[in-house]
């Protein structure tokens, strides 16, 4: 049976996965959710003691099959996931590592780009493609970065015939691999705008180019931020992993997880509503804690972003967070809506004390700040001889705090430490090394325009790209530092 997708505000028709795909947003502005929960396949849910762990593509597969159902058959599926995973330099993929006795951590940082959202996007360019194709249509992805999301979209998609992308990321703001790891793509369908302005200036400029019609239209402009269901169902696999790698569900596992949009956490939430053997969710955050203030009070309230160690979490809005309040508000879409609306408009909106109970029955969050994470890199270090980047070191610093005695966690490794070379060497005295795939990355020729915040040159800008599927280059600005 084929899973149907609905929106969290209620209203619009129900969809198939593909169409789900390449919409992103459903039409009513709510999130897409399926309408029924499938189960994890029998293997994942309750495995036999004689039972010998399967590769995580065959895992991926069980668990992603019947999300796809109808738009993507078995075995494409497994292809397109083991085409993704090749791109890992891990066996595993997602490897378990030992901290302590009870606490391990699960490394999401193998892929291309050396964070967490590879595991996902892997696969969800591949989708796209593989629709596309099937569709003979071709789409242009547009989004923003503050870093990381934008080159492993770009990592996903390049050299595909179906998709363009173009990423606008804010000029001398990012650090300089996550610059050129979006810079030194050489593949034609592949562009990156350095915008004269911030990281806001460039996610405004996003949506007025969606609000655009003739030129949404006009280049059939889609998204793969992380609002995309593709991404959370991707996501759900690797909890499912890391049970079946540890005891085989045999006793039930909390997950720590540093926290930026709650897609990740999400996902987790996902797992264990088909089934997994979950005790509990921790919810780590840095400073920015507006999801440990929500399930310690019972109340959203935004406050400023301050600029942290880890900025992949430096965000005030949620986006999942609307699929989380559906659930906490038994599917009632209007009622979702309201409470949307409410925190939009005020700054502010409460849970009821049922609701309130039911999200701290799942889960628990807490924050650790910038010094503290240092002194757990550190500490990481010097007990395990383990470099940590500062958005792992949030989660651990999480689990430690509040592991109970005999609790099993496994805390999510969002980022190579390489990713995050300074935090690291401050904390630690040493200075982590990429891995050998992007050891020349500082040798590598770069290629971006830089321009400036101005919807209608940056509109006009990209107009120019494809003259008959031909692909202008940018301006090019070769050996910037
Ligand atoms: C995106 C990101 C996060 C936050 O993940 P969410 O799904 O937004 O909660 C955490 N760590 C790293 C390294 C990231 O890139």
């Amino acid at each position: 049976m084929a899973v149907v997708y609905g929106s969290s505000r209620g209203r619009g028709p129900e969809l198939g996965f593909a169409d789900v795909l390449l919409t992103g947003l459903a039409p009513d502005g709510g999130l897409f959710l399926p309408t029924t929960w499938p189960s994890l396949p029998e293997s994942a849910a309750s495995l036999p003691t004689s039972y010998v762990p399967s590769s995580y593509v065959d895992v991926a597969t069980g668990v992603i099959e019947p999300f796809v159902a109808g738009a993507v058959e078995r075995e494409q599926l497994q292809a397109i996931l083991v085409d993704a995973y090749d791109t890992f330099d891990h066996p595993d993929v997602c490897p378990l590592v030992q901290v302590d006795e009870g606490h391990h951590l699960m490394e999401l940082f193998h892929g291309p780009t050396l964070a967490f959202k590879d595991v996902a996007l892997q696969v969800v360019g591949r989708l796209f493609d593989h629709e596309l194709e099937r569709r003979q249509q071709r789409a242009m992805i547009v989004g923003a970065t503050s870093g990381d999301t934008g080159s492993a979209a770009m990592e996903a998609v390049r050299g595909s015939e179906h998709v363009d992308i173009v990423v606008l990321f804010p000029h001398g703001r990012t650090t300089e691999v996550q610059r050129r790891q979006m810079t030194t793509l050489s593949d034609p369908n592949v562009h990156a705008i350095a915008i004269e302005g911030t990281f806001d200036d460039c996610q405004d400029l996003v949506k007025a180019m969606f609000s655009d019609e003739p030129f949404r239209l006009r280049h059939s402009l889609a998204a793969v931020n992380s609002i995309n269901w593709a991404r959370v169902m991707v996501q759900i696999v690797y909890f499912v992993w890391a049970v079946e790698q540890l005891d085989r569900g045999r006793q039930a596992t909390t997950f720590c997880v540093p926290t930026g949009n709650f897609g990740n956490v999400f996902s987790g939430h996902v797992a264990a509503r088909m089934g997994l053997n979950v005790n509990r969710f921790l919810v780590a955050s840095n400073r920015n804690d507006v999801l440990s203030r929500l399930i310690e009070t019972g109340e959203m309230r935004a406050e400023e972003v301050v600029p942290t160690l880890s900025p992949s979490m430096d965000i005030q809005i949620s986006s999942n967070l609307e699929r989380l309040l559906y659930e906490l508000l038994d599917g009632n879409g209007p009622a979702t809506a309201e409470l949307i609306a409410g925190f939009r408009d005020h700054g502010r909106a409460a849970l009821t004390e049922v609701q309130h109970q039911r999200l701290t029955d799942e889960f628990a969050g807490d924050r650790i700040d910038d010094s503290e994470t240092l002194a757990i890199i550190s500490e990481v270090y010097e007990t395990h001889g383990m470099l940590i980047d500062p958005h792992t070191a949030v989660g651990v610093g999480v689990a430690q705090r509040h592991r109970q005695p005999g609790e099993q966690i496994v805390s999510l490794a969002t980022a190579h430490p390489a990713k995050f070379p300074d935090a690291v060497e401050q904390a630690t005295g040493v200075r982590p090394e990429l891995p050998a795939r992007l050891a020349d990355i500082f040798d590598r020729r770069e290629d971006y325009a830089v321009l400036p915040n101005d919807l209608a040159t940056v509109e006009a800008f990209v107009d120019g790209l494809s003259v008959d599927g031909l692909s202008v280059d940018g301006l090019s600005v070769d050996g910037l530092s």
